[in-house]
């Protein structure tokens, strides 16, 4: 096998390309469900899903015909004009999640945004608090974008060097610990933004009732507890909505990733009438926001995850997979961890980081990425079956086995 094309293809990109990435050395041509195909012809099971964009599966039929119909007919009118698409997405949206209303925007770092400036809005407008002293209190090891506002509060020293200055406002806690939060809270804290397991961080499952006692403490001291499920969202965890775990309903859930169905940038935040009630028009925008060919893609990436109980199969597979690789006993690995189909293995120190072993899975035709150094996501696609996970274990044990 020449791998000369793909050499070529990694030189063209590295000359012409801020270097803003370090993609393991694999050029995709083709995706099919949980499959991709790179231009050398190898196959491979994509474990990473585009961190947890592609739930559906790559191209799933439905999604891509609603993609193409609606390119048909119309792709953007821009806010300015009402189109035909985005009220019945966003009707869909709102009575899936249990929520009265939903703004729609693109990335997810620009819907993390849009919660920021509601809480913030929010904290002036019904909290009484003073006018640019409103303060959210996130935690530590989080990770919710890239903009300046959102790296201000990331505790990770790379995603903020150089970058400044940077946003005030925020108060930071350590993950898990309840007893911190209730303590970091003051008079003008507005909203606690926190993810239901940390993704980025290295798939942090926080300690049981965590989040329960989060919406016990934001309730008592009024104060918005706003999620960002954009990756542990729409089926990951093996619920529909991670929080569902202990039926912690935030005020505010942030949504995106899933939400395009691996096809479209599709975000949103939803919230009650009276929280995202605090925008008037011309406060917030997006050109792209509830654009019709996003609405088009969004209702039908709703719809495959119910139709085909997504949730529920990363339930039942999650359990599988993880009891799969807990009997491969790996003398390499320090720990097992995650919810439903999200999955992180950490290596042992010793043993070095973890990107050569995704390295090396590679190589066996899985496609990982290593997450914080240490851990290997393992999160396909899900509509995984029994029989990808079993080729896929196989494939693990010869690589973390003894
Ligand atoms: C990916 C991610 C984001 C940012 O989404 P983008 O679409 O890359 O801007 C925010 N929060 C979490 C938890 C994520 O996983």
């Amino acid at each position: 096998m020449s791998l000369a094309r793909t050499e070529e293809f990694i030189r063209e990109v590295e000359q012409y390309s801020a270097r803003n990435y370090n993609p393991l050395p694999v050029v995709i041509k083709k995706g099919e469900g949980v499959w991709v195909f790179d231009i050398e012809g190898n196959r491979y099971l994509d474990m990473l899903s585009a961190y947890s964009a592609v739930n559906q599966g790559h191209r799933h039929p439905k999604i891509i015909q609603a993609l193409i119909s609606q390119a048909e007919k119309i792709t953007l009118t821009s806010r300015a004009f009402h189109n035909e698409t985005m009220g019945p997405f966003l009707k869909k949206l709102c009575e899936i999640a249990g929520y009265e209303k939903a703004l729609p925007m693109n990335t997810g770092a620009e819907a993390v945004e849009t919660a920021i400036k509601t809480a913030r809005k929010w904290g002036q407008l019904k909290k009484g608090v003073p006018e640019n002293q409103g303060e959210i209190i996130v935690c530590e090891n989080n990770f919710h974008g890239r903009t300046v506002t959102i790296i201000s509060f990331s505790s990770e020293e790379q995603y903020r060097f150089g970058f400044g200055p940077f946003t005030p406002g925020f108060v930071t806690v350590p993950f898990g610990d309840a007893a911190a939060l209730e303590a970091a809270i003051g008079p003008n804290t507005v909203a606690v933004l926190a993810e239901p397991i940390q993704g980025e961080g290295g798939v942090l499952v926080p300690p049981d009732g965590y989040l329960a006692r989060m919406r016990e403490l934001t309730r008592k001291h009024n104060v918005l507890m706003m999620l960002d499920e954009i990756q542990t969202g729409l089926g990951r965890t093996g619920k529909l909505f991670a929080y569902e775990h202990e039926g912690a309903k935030p005020d505010v859930l942030i949504l995106g990733k899933a939400l395009g169905g691996g096809v479209y940038p599709v975000s949103a935040v939803l919230a009650s009438g009276e929280v995202l009630g605090v925008f008037a028009p011309g406060d917030h925008g997006s050109t792209f926001g509830g654009n019709p060919l996003g609405a088009a893609v969004g209702i039908a990436a709703l719809e495959v995850l119910l139709e085909e109980d997504l949730p529920g199969r990363a339930n039942e597979l999650g359990r599988y997979f993880t009891a799969g690789l807990e009997d491969i006993n790996s003398p390499y690995v320090r720990e097992i961890r995650g919810k439903g189909l999200l999955i992180g293995v950490e290596i042992k120190k010793e043993y070095g980081s973890a990107r050569p072993f995704c390295e090396r899975l590679m190589a066996e035709g899985l496609l990982c990425k290593e997450t914080h150094e240490q851990t290997i996501r393992f999160a396909p696609p899900l509509v995984i079956t029994k029989e990808d996970i079993d080729w896929a274990l196989e494939r693990i044990r010869k690589v973390l086995g003894a």
